[in-house]
């Protein structure tokens, strides 16, 4: 049993920040939240632990792939480095989530099953989290965006087929490449790729091994198909428009802008980042900005998802995310939700992401109240999974 007494105690949702509240952890969950009088007695006898700061959910980063390097081509790097390495360094980037104060990743997808084996590691105990759901290899068109992460599939056919091996190899979610993208050569961010047949096969049979779909999407017409389908999360999301806006208020779909990782790219064009990459982002950051505050102040659900592993975007970065959404017109309240309680929604968890009884006791605490200043977020003080303490000061960045 533990009983905290924080400064600020922030529930995840986007409510006001609570002073004089406290929490009690009992068995790895919430056992009571709320004011610090009417909770106290639930803990007994059980020491009191007071934080200075703000106490909160653990993150939940949507939109990790721990297979890439972070580095400033990690396509290059993909197929450079050999399999031994790359698994070293997503154990690494595992260990970067989590001192960053993220509880779950979201992963992405990347070839050989190597997400599936970390995802498998971690929900059997034996390898420290994050906890993480996998997406497998990705589905897409030959020579679509991203083939290199995953199976190309040609058809209704053979995309189901695709995803059947994925839900055989134990994927937690399925995702879809509905559009070209940013980080892979000759395709294009505005243009479909799946067509409506392939990602409705697709939505289909994760619908009957009761998985959720996330869909890469960034052009209109890619993102209309892929809602239109069926899918949970909308990913980037770059040109949204009324329709778009409109599809994903009646299905309950959201938003993941990944805005850090066309920054980071931005940032890092004198440090290398391939030309033909710097060139698509500059082309599409305006519509970007601007889809994700028509859908914000329409009510769509948004989630903070970093696009980790992607040029100079290393993994444990979720705080300037967070801080992307509140530069481009999110409050801080909102952000945050986005980061806890709307994230844990949009992955389909309602045991994690909110401090409320009976959910899992992932907490963090951090310096300072993020409601004021986001960037409170990146003074984490303690890190809680199932009420468990993670120790150890923050990994060292791997040298290029
Ligand atoms: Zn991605």
């Amino acid at each position: 049993m533990l009983l905290f007494r924080p400064t600020h105690l922030l529930v995840g949702d986007d409510g006001p920040a609570h002073t004089g509240w406290g929490l009690v952890v009992e068995n790895g969950r919430i056992a009571a939240v709320g004011p610090l009088s009417d909770v106290a007695p639930r803990a007994g006898s059980a020491r009191a632990h007071d934080l200075v700061g703000t106490l909160m959910p653990g993150m939940i980063d949507c939109h990790t792939h721990v297979c890439l390097s972070g580095g400033v081509n990690p396509v290059a790097d993909l197929e450079a480095e050999g399999h031994t390495r790359r698994t070293v360094r997503a154990i690494h980037a595992l260990a970067a989530h989590r001192h960053a104060g993220v509880t779950t990743i979201r992963d992405m997808g990347g070839p050989g099953g190597l997400d599936l084996e970390i995802a498998r590691g971690v929900r059997e105990g034996w390898l420290e989290g994050p906890r993480m759901l996998a997406a497998g290899e990705v589905v897409c068109i030959t020579g679509g965006h991203a083939c290199f992460l995953g199976i190309e599939a040609d058809g209704p056919d053979a995309v189901r087929a695709a995803v059947r091996k994925q839900l055989k190899s134990g994927c937690d979610l399925v995702k879809v490449i509905a559009t070209g993208g940013v980080i892979t050569p000759g395709v294009e961010p505005g243009a479909a790729q799946m067509t409506p047949e392939e990602l409705r096969a697709a939505c289909e049979e994760a619908r009957k091994a009761g998985r959720l779909v996330a869909a890469h999407a960034q052009g209109t017409e890619g993102i209309r198909n892929a809602l239109l389908a069926g899918v949970a999360t909308i990913e980037h999301g770059f040109f949204l428009d009324a329709e778009t806006i409109g599809l994903m208020l009646a299905r309950g779909s959201t938003l993941v802008p990944t805005f850090a990782a066309g920054q980071a790219m931005l940032d890092g064009e004198a440090a290398g980042v391939p030309a033909y990459m710097i060139e698509k982002i500059k082309r599409v950051k305006g519509a970007h900005i601007a889809s994700f505050q028509t859908a914000l102040a329409a009510g769509v659900h948004v989630a903070c998802g970093t696009d980790a592993g992607t040029p100079l975007n290393p993994h444990g970065r979720i705080a300037t995310e967070v801080e992307l959404l509140v530069r481009f017109g999110a409050t801080p309240a909102q952000a945050v939700a986005a980061a806890t309680g709307n994230a844990a929604r949009a992955i389909g968890r309602d045991d994690i992401g909110l401090l409320r009884e009976g959910r899992r006791a992932d907490l963090l605490w951090v310096g300072g109240n993020p409601h004021e200043d986001v960037h409170a977020l990146t003074k984490v003080r303690g890190v809680w999974m199932d009420g468990r303490h993670v120790e150890g000061p923050p990994p060292q960045a791997i040298p290029a």
